[in-house]
């Protein structure tokens, strides 16, 4: 007996897996939103070695019930609102299962036409949906690929922003006495430091712009920069615009960001990892003014499009300078499809050569929902942002700390830091919601995201009795 599972069998336990999530997400709200075990808990209910005999699905599902289940964060928990929303829906789930029961290499065009002409086609789709400019479509010098994730995507920017401003120069020969700059806001994502240090250009290339009194980067400041960069030798390679912050879903004035970037030959890059979904709202459709002037641009459907992790979309004003940054071609991937110039290859497209089959998930969300049914939902939870906003700023103890653009509410406590700190404690370990904080000009700030499939009205309410009640008890 060697443990193989036949067709038969995974019939059987397919069926019984697929009633078993559907179960979880029936009874989700049974189950505390932040996992309650403490640091190794999981590991101690588990068997510290590999089976030697094979072992049955029942058997491990009992663990996956005694001890996976209570280590699990309730990303899809309606009363999820930390750092930002995990985007599961039931037709992803469907699409990756689908990836996984394939298991193919989508590395080029010629390891499964399908898994590229899908991912070029729904790519092609979300243009239309979000309203990008046209020059991303795959019918133009420029394209996109689907990444695992934003942090991914900044770092093939900032590879094809140096291939672009150095003429591949650095790419080949290495940095030689190259001095190259990469400038974002002082609120930026973490991710584009830890691009520099992969890209070989250091911490130290980063220059933190200042931010105005809504968090967005001050143009000007930008400007200073650059051109004090310029004048002791450097060479300026790549902006990183938010459109949404991580604290504050703050937006950058991209359209000034831009011109700037033009007059002194910068790659653009827009972060839109969390709040790009909302531009599916033509209402919305504001938050992306300024980025037909981006060299590239990023959004992760995997927080707030219903789609689960992991997918995140880039695409390029020119493939070129992708391209041109990547490709390498050993004897053993060589093919006539290639050699034809006629198809895209998308591991020229990002740092790994393998890759998998994500753009099924993207094509069923989408297939599925509808751009009717994707709007909804956006709607629906800006509309309860606006909400909670409006109960934050009516209430006596709790106020407004950041403006609220799209889907996530920083507010704070009248109290100062510790009672903000006490309150998001004692929500946190009711297990009814789930909060976590930033710092904002220097204090204590609450963040409420809200972008889950199943987070409805009552539960916006509950949150917010929690916190009244929560600020009711503060010494
Ligand atoms: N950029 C922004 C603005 C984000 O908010 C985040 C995650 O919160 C990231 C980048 C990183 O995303 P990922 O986990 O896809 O690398």
């Amino acid at each position: 007996m060697c443990g193989a599972m036949t067709p038969e069998e995974f019939r059987i336990h397919g069926k019984q897996m697929v009633d078993w999530i559907a179960d979880y997400w029936e009874n989700i709200e049974q189950f505390p939103v932040k996992s309650q075990v403490s640091p190794g808990w999981v590991r101690d209910q588990l068997s510290p070695v590999p089976p030697e005999s094979p072992e049955t699905y029942n058997e491990i599902m009992r663990d996956v019930d005694s001890a996976i289940l209570p280590g699990i964060t309730h990303w899809q928990h309606p009363g999820f609102h930390a750092y930002f929303n995990s985007g599961g829906s039931a037709p992803s789930v469907l699409g990756d299962l689908l990836s996984s029961g394939f298991s193919i290499q989508g590395m080029m065009w010629a390891t499964s036409p399908a898994a590229t002409e899908l991912e070029t086609l729904v790519l092609d789709w979300l243009v239309e949906l979000l309203d990008l400019p046209q020059h991303f479509l795959s019918s133009t010098a420029g394209g996109g690929v689907i990444q695992d994730s934003a942090s991914s995507a900044t770092l093939t920017a900032i590879l094809a922003a140096r291939e672009q401003v150095t003429n591949g120069s650095v790419n080949r020969e290495g940095l030689g006495s190259q001095k190259l700059t990469a400038y974002a806001s002082a609120h930026a994502h973490s991710s584009i430091e830890k691009g520099l240090r992969i890209a070989g250009m250091g911490s130290a290339s980063l220059r933190l712009i200042p931010v105005d009194e809504h968090y967005a980067l001050d143009a000007t400041a930008l400007r200073e920069a650059i051109e004090a960069d310029i004048a002791a030798g450097h060479l300026p390679s790549i902006v990183v615009a938010n459109v949404g912050t991580t604290s504050s879903t703050a937006i950058d004035p991209v359209a000034d960001i831009g011109a700037i970037c033009k007059e002194f030959g910068v790659w653009l890059h827009v972060d839109a990892a969390l709040a790009g979904t909302a531009a599916l709202v033509p209402e919305m459709r504001w938050i992306h003014d300024g980025v037909e002037l981006a060299d590239s641009y990023v959004f992760n459907p995997h927080k707030w499009m219903l789609t689960s992790f992991d997918a995140s979309c880039l695409w390029v004003k020119d493939r070129n300078a992708l391209i041109g940054a990547f490709k390498i071609t050993p004897e053993y991937l060589q093919n006539a499809a290639t050699d034809s110039g006629g198809v895209i290859d998308y591991r020229d497209w990002q740092v790994q050569m393998g890759r998998r089959f994500r753009a099924l998930k993207l094509w069923f969300v989408i297939r599925t929902y509808g751009a009717s049914g994707l709007r909804t939902f956006v709607e629906e939870h800006l509309r309860l942002t606006r909400l909670l906003a409006s109960w934050v700023s009516e209430s006596a103890d709790f106020s407004l700390a950041a403006p609220h653009p799209v889907n996530l509410v920083c507010f704070k406590h009248n109290g100062g830091d510790a009672a903000n700190r006490t309150i998001m404690d004692r929500i946190n370990a009711d297990g009814k919601s789930y909060l976590t904080h930033t710092v904002l000009s220097g204090d204590v700030v609450l963040r409420a995201a809200i972008g889950g499939e199943r987070t409805l009205q009552r539960h916006i309410e509950q949150l917010w009795a929690q916190l009244e009640a929560a600020a009711a008890e503060l010494p």
